[in-house]
């Protein structure tokens, strides 16, 4: 018997892959293969619509939102402001 296989443009990912993505809360990138992400660049690649379960999404801060809470405490005369 053969199997029936979806012709689809590209594979769609394993669930695995998007079921333990770290997406940082401030800015919403998420974090894939090491580099963070636009949002909307993930959810093109990953096509998570197609998938039933909704992606379980770990919540993280990234290289860039970290780095804007770092110097915004380490200016703190402008918080009185
Ligand atoms: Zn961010």
């Amino acid at each position: 018997m053969k199997k029936r296989r979806h012709t689809s443009i590209a594979p769609a990912p394993e669930p695995s892959e998007w079921l333990s993505l770290s997406t940082c809360s401030l800015c919403l990138r998420t974090l894939r293969n090491g580099e963070w992400i636009e949002a909307e660049t993930i959810i093109r690649e990953l096509r998570s619509f197609e998938h039933q379960a909704p992606p379980r999404l770990k919540s993280a801060v990234c290289d860039a939102c970290v780095e804007s809470i770092y110097l915004r405490r380490a200016q703190p005369e402008a918080l009185a402001a």
